[in-house]
């Protein structure tokens, strides 16, 4: 029984993390013409009504996208990066001028979609699939009620040239990370060229470093990896002090688009916030 609901996390700082790294992907993908498929395999419920029970019990978001919201019009031409972000999630308000949706990665990959590329969503929770299907997405975006990690595995080989795939868990249960890594040294395999991108927390327990030392173990090469820490490990007890952003295959120029983007949010994300970016493996 799956209890995580993203709706409680909606806008936080590793949303503003994540979807500025699918931003930059999504960006980079657009410059070429040929058609791509993009999977998410733990979709969520699409978008997120900041007005919603869960989000205002926590209001995580305003520690995350409400000061960058706020500071938009300042932050303007720091980064070509944050202005096309915070211009979409100005689209995301439809007409409001007030943040009243924060919107999640069906959303971002959705938004720049072209007729002749794919969108496979999968989410496995009932209640969350259920208010995926109302949001209204382009024809070629499909959902399915399932378990992403499998759902990708089959739908391996894709028949576009390219394959873009966010997979972002709740991490619920331990094994999951290493699932992760298993996951994707197959899609590795199957889609050489794959660009993948992998969600993790930072917690004081640091599981996600064991899903990363099995992907080096397993040879796989040109993994990237994006850190943003908001607080030190020891005074978040027990709760994800950072978030992380692992990717296969990452665009050129990645590095400097995102570092320019995170230098400049993170000063409203918290006094002691940094990020870095690195190889994790090489080419
Ligand atoms: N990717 C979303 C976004 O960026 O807006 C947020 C996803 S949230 C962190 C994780 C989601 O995965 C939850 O909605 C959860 O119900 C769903 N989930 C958990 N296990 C799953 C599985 N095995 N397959 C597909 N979805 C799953």
């Amino acid at each position: 029984m799956l209890a995580y609901q993203h709706a409680y996390h909606a806008g936080n700082f590793a949303d503003v993390h994540k979807h500025l790294t699918l931003h930059a992907v999504t960006r980079h993908l657009l410059r070429k013409a040929s058609p791509v498929t993009y999977i998410d395999t733990h979709a969520g419920r699409g978008v997120y009504s900041l007005d919603a029970a869960e989000t205002r019990k926590l209001q995580e978001y305003r520690h995350g996208v409400a000061p960058l919201w706020e500071a938009r019009t300042r932050l303007q031409g720091a980064s070509p990066l944050l202005d096309a972000w915070l211009d979409a999630l100005g689209e995301a308000q439809q007409g409001k001028q007030h943040l009243d949706r924060y919107p999640g990665s069906p959303w971002w990959l959705a938004r720049g979609l072209r007729a002749h590329d794919r969108l496979q969503l999968f989410e496995l929770h009932p209640g969350e699939h259920a208010e995926l299907e109302q949001q209204t997405l382009p024809a070629n975006a499909s959902r399915t009620y399932g378990d992403g990690l499998a759902g990708l595995l089959k739908r391996l080989p894709v028949t576009t040239p390219r394959l873009c795939v966010l997979i972002d868990p709740s991490y619920e249960r331990k094994p999951e990370y290493l699932e992760v890594a298993a996951t994707l040294i197959e899609v590795a395999r199957k889609a050489r060229h794959a660009l993948v991108m992998v969600w993790y927390p930072l917690l004081p327990a640091a599981r996600h470093q064991a899903m990363l030392d099995s992907l080096r173990e397993a040879g796989l090469r040109k993994l990237w990896r994006s850190e943003l820490v908001r607080q030190a490990p020891g005074d978040s007890r027990h709760g994800m002090y950072g978030s992380g952003m692992l990717l296969l295959n990452p665009p050129w120029g990645l590095d400097a688009a995102l570092g320019e983007a995170l230098d400049a949010a993170l000063p409203l994300l918290g006094d002691q916030a940094r990020h870095h970016g690195e190889w994790w493996v090489e080419e």
